[in-house]
C-alpha cells in the first residue's frame, strides 16, 4: 500500500468542483440562483456554444462589497448560513458556499460587481482557482459573471460534455424552470446571439407559463390552490384533455426551489386518475410553500432531490389542491361513480341500488365464474386461483406439482397487461439472446434432454414447416413448430421485425401529409425539435419551425399516416428533450417509436392467412424469436411438458 497523504489543495478543489459543476447547465443554475438570492428582479443569461465557451449571467441584485469579493470565491464561504440551526430552515437557494469556488476552479471567470452604497465596483478575474486580476472599476449596480472555457484545465471532464446542442438544451431547461418558479423576476435568455426567452416579471404565473410553455398551454390551465396542515399549494394544472404522453410538462417547486419529487408526482397522478387516459400525464406548475423545517434540501449538491419530514402531508395537500381544481375547473364530464348508480342486475332488469349493494355485486361477480368446458364435461369443480402457467416468477417457476394438477382455468393465464409479473426469458438488450435464470429454470423443468439454444441465422421462409393453430385473445398467435407449441405476441413480434428492418434500410417511404399539422410544444421541446431537424428528416419526418413554440409537420414515414401526428410529435419532442443522447441513440429511439406505432396491436383483427404468413416470417428468423429487445416476443411450450401435464409421462 502506498503512503497515505492529504491531497494538495488544487487537487482537492478540482475533486470538490466536480460535485457542483457537471456541465454548463449546472453552472447556470448556480449563478442564476445566486442572482435570485441577491434579490434581483432582472436577470439576463447568455450562452454561446451550449455554454461551453461562454456563459454570462447579469443581475440587478445587491452586488458584492469590494472587500468581500475574494472571500466569495473561497470554498464554504457564504453569506446565507451562519449557525447549525440555519441549516434546518434554509430560505435561500444557495447555502453551501461552494458554487463560486467550484466554478472558478474549472473555468476562467470574470466578475463585475457593485453594491448600492459604494461608488465604484470591482472587476475580478480568476482562472482555474488562480487570481489573475483585482481592480476597481466603474459598473452598474448588481453583478455580472462571465464564465469562459469550462473545464479548460480538466480535459477528462471536458470529454463527458455532450454536443453543444444538447448542453444548450440542458441550460434552457434549467432556465425554464427558474423562470416558472419566479414570475416576479424578468428572465431573459440569449443563446448564440438569439433571444430565446423573455418573461415579463409581472409576478403572474400565467405570464411566465405563457412565455415558457406557450399559448396553448397557458390557455388550457386551471388554477389550483389549497392549504392543508401548513402546506400551501398554488399553481396551474392542465385540463385532462390536454394531458401529454410524458411527464415533461410537470414542474414542481418548493419554496420557489425547483425540485423533483416522487410523492408529488404520485399525488398528481392520483388526483387525475379517473379523468385521464392511461399513459397520459398532466402538465402543471405547482408551488408548495411550507415551513423550511419540514423539508430537507440538503440532500445533494445539485439540490433537485429533497426529503420531507412528513410525506403524507405533502401528498394530501397536492392531491386535494389538484382534485378540487379539477372538480371546479374542468367542464368535461368525468367518469365517476354516482351515489345511486343504475346497474344492470343479473336478470337484466334495471334497478336502483345503493353503493354498498353495487359493491357487493361487483365483488360477487369477481369471484363467480362459469365452469370451464373441462369442468362441465368431467363434472369437476376447480378452484379459480389455481392456474397452470408456464411463466416463471422472477427466477422461481410458478409451476409446482400441486398447482399443475389443474389444467383449465377460467381466466387467461397470460395477458399483455400482466407482463411485469413474468420473468423475461431473455436478458434485455445487449446480451445477445442469453437466457435469464428464469428461462433456464423453466427449460430444465420442461426438458429431460436439456435444450440447446442455437442462434441460427435466418432460414428461407418457404422451408419452414409448422402448423398454424390460431390466435388467442386477439393477441397471441399459436403455432406448432419443431415439437413445441409457440405463443407469439403479435404486437411485440411485429414491432421487432419492423425495427430491424428500419435499422437496416432506414425509412424507405415518406408520405407528405395532405394538410400539414401544427404541433404546439413546450419551449424546451420546440428547441430540441429544431435542433434535430436533420435527424428527424433521416427518420422520415419533415418538420419546420412555425412560430415560437410550434412546429409544422409536413411529412411522416408512410407507415404512420394513420397515426395521430400531433400526439406522435409531442412524444418524439419529449424524448428529444431527455438530453445526453448521441445521434445514433436518437435515431434508434425514433425507429423504435415508428416501429411501435406501425406494428399491429394486440386486440386488432387480422385474418388467419395474415397471421400465418406473419408467423412464418418470424419462425424463419431466429434472431427475432430469440433475441427480443425488451420484453419477450414468444415463448415455447414443449411437447414433453404437455405430456407431463396430462400424466402421459412422468
Ligand atoms: P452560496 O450561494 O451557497 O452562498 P456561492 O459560492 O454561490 O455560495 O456564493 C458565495 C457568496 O457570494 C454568496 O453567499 C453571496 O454572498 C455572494 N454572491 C454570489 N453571487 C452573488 C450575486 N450574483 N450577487 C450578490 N452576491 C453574490
Ligand atoms: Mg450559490
Amino acid at each position: 500500500m502506498a503512503d497515505i497523504k492529504v491531497l494538495p489543495k488544487e487537487l482537492a478543489e478540482l475533486i470538490a468542483a466536480g460535485e457542483v459543476v457537471e456541465r454548463p447547465a449546472s453552472v447556470i443554475k448556480e449563478l442564476v440562483e445566486n442572482a435570485i438570492d441577491a434579490g434581483a428582479d432582472k436577470i439576463t443569461i447568455e450562452i454561446n456554444r451550449g455554454g461551453i465557451t461562454y456563459m454570462r449571467v447579469t443581475d440587478n441584485g445587491s452586488g458584492i462589497r469590494p472587500e468581500q469579493v475574494r472571500t466569495a470565491f473561497l470554498r464554504h464561504a457564504t453569506s446565507k448560513l451562519k449557525t447549525k440551526e440555519d441549516l434546518f430552515k434554509i430560505g435561500t437557494l444557495g447555502f453551501r458556499g461552494e458554487a463560486l469556488a467550484s466554478i472558478s476552479a474549472v473555468a476562467r471567470v470574470e466578475l463585475l460587481t457593485k453594491t448600492a452604497d459604494s461608488e465604484l465596483g470591482v472587476r475580478y478575474v480568476i482562472e482555474g482557482g488562480e487570481e489573475i486580476e483585482f481592480e476597481e472599476s466603474g459598473c452598474p449596480e448588481g453583478t455580472t459573471i462571465v464564465v469562459r472555457d469550462l473545464f479548460f484545465n480538466t480535459p477528462a471532464r471536458m470529454k463527458f460534455l455532450k454536443k453543444d446542442v444538447a448542453e444548450g438544451t440542458a441550460v434552457a431547461s434549467v432556465i425554464d424552470a427558474i423562470a416558472l418558479s419566479h414570475p416576479e423576476i424578468s428572465v431573459r435568455f440569449i443563446k448564440d446571439s438569439k433571444s430565446i426567452l423573455a418573461t415579463t416579471g409581472d409576478g403572474k404565473l400565467e405570464s411566465a407559463v405563457y412565455a415558457v410553455l406557450g399559448r396553448d398551454f397557458a390557455s388550457s390551465m386551471i388554477p389550483a390552490s389549497s392549504e392543508t396542515d401548513g402546506v400551501k399549494v398554488s399553481g396551474l394544472i392542465c385540463k385532462p384533455v390536454y394531458c401529454r404522453p410524458t411527464r415533461s410538462g410537470q414542474y414542481f417547486f418548493i419554496n420557489e426551489r425547483y425540485i423533483r419529487s416522487g410523492v408529488i408526482a404520485k399525488a398528481l397522478d392520483q388526483a387525475y386518475k379517473s379523468s385521464v387516459m392511461v399513459g397520459k400525464f398532466p402538465a402543471c406548475v405547482l408551488n408548495l410553500s411550507l415551513p423550511p423545517e419540514l423539508v430537507d434540501v440538503n440532500v445533494h449538491p445539485a439540490k433537485t432531490e429533497v426529503r420531507f419530514s412528513n410525506e403524507r402531508v405533502i401528498f394530501d395537500a397536492v392531491y386535494y389542491a389538484v382534485k378540487n381544481a379539477l372538480a371546479q375547473g374542468d367542464t368535461r364530464p368525468t367518469l365517476e361513480l354516482k351515489s345511486n348508480p343504475i346497474v344492470s342486475s343479473p336478470d337484466n332488469s334495471f334497478q336502483r341500488m345503493t353503493v354498498e349493494d353495487y359493491k357487493k355485486l361487483v365483488d360477487k361477480k369477481k369471484t363467480e365464474r362459469t365452469p370451464t368446458i373441462a369442468e362441465q364435461i368431467y363434472n369437476i369443480q376447480v378452484t379459480p386461483q389455481k392456474k397452470t402457467t408456464v411463466f416463471a416468477d422472477y427466477g422461481r417457476p410458478l409451476v409446482s406439482d400441486k398447482e399443475v394438477k389443474v389444467a383449465f382455468t377460467a381466466e387467461p393465464t397470460f395477458r399483455a397487461e400482466e407482463k411485469e409479473d413474468y420473468a423475461p426469458l431473455f436478458h434485455e438488450s445487449n446480451n445477445e439472446g442469453k437466457l435469464t435464470e428464469a428461462a433456464v429454470n423453466l427449460l430444465n423443468m420442461f426438458s429431460d434432454e436439456k435444450t440447446e439454444f442455437v442462434n441460427e441465422t435466418i432460414l428461407p421462409e418457404e422451408e419452414i414447416e409448422f402448423i398454424y393453430i390460431g390466435e388467442a385473445f386477439k393477441t397471441y398467435i399459436i403455432v406448432q413448430f419443431k415439437g413445441s407449441i409457440y405463443f407469439i405476441d403479435k404486437h411485440a413480434a411485429h414491432e421487432r421485425m419492423l425495427y430491424e428492418k428500419l435499422k437496416e434500410e432506414g425509412v424507405v417511404e415518406v408520405q407528405t401529409l395532405l394538410s400539414p399539422v401544427a404541433v404546439t410544444l413546450s419551449r424546451a421541446e420546440h428547441r430540441a425539435v429544431l435542433d434535430n431537424i436533420d435527424l428527424l428528416k433521416t427518420a422520415g419526418f419533415e418538420v419546420e419551425e412555425f412560430g415560437t413554440v410550434s412546429v409544422l409537420v409536413r411529412a411522416v414515414p408512410a407507415s404512420l399516416v394513420k397515426v395521430d401526428v400531433m400526439f406522435l410529435m409531442c412524444d418524439i419532442a419529449a424524448n428529444l428533450v431527455k438530453f445526453g443522447k448521441a445521434e445514433t441513440e436518437i435515431l434508434d429511439d425514433l425507429y423504435h417509436n415508428i416501429a411501435c406505432r406501425s406494428a399491429v396491436k394486440g386486440g386488432n383483427t387480422q385474418s388467419d392467412a395474415e397471421l400465418e404468413a406473419f408467423a412464418r416470417k418470424l419462425l424463419a428468423n431466429n434472431e427475432i424469436m430469440y433475441c427480443p429487445h425488451g420484453r419477450p416476443v414468444a415463448f415455447e411450450l414443449k411437447r414433453s411438458e404437455l405430456e407431463k401435464q396430462f400424466g402421459r409421462t412422468q
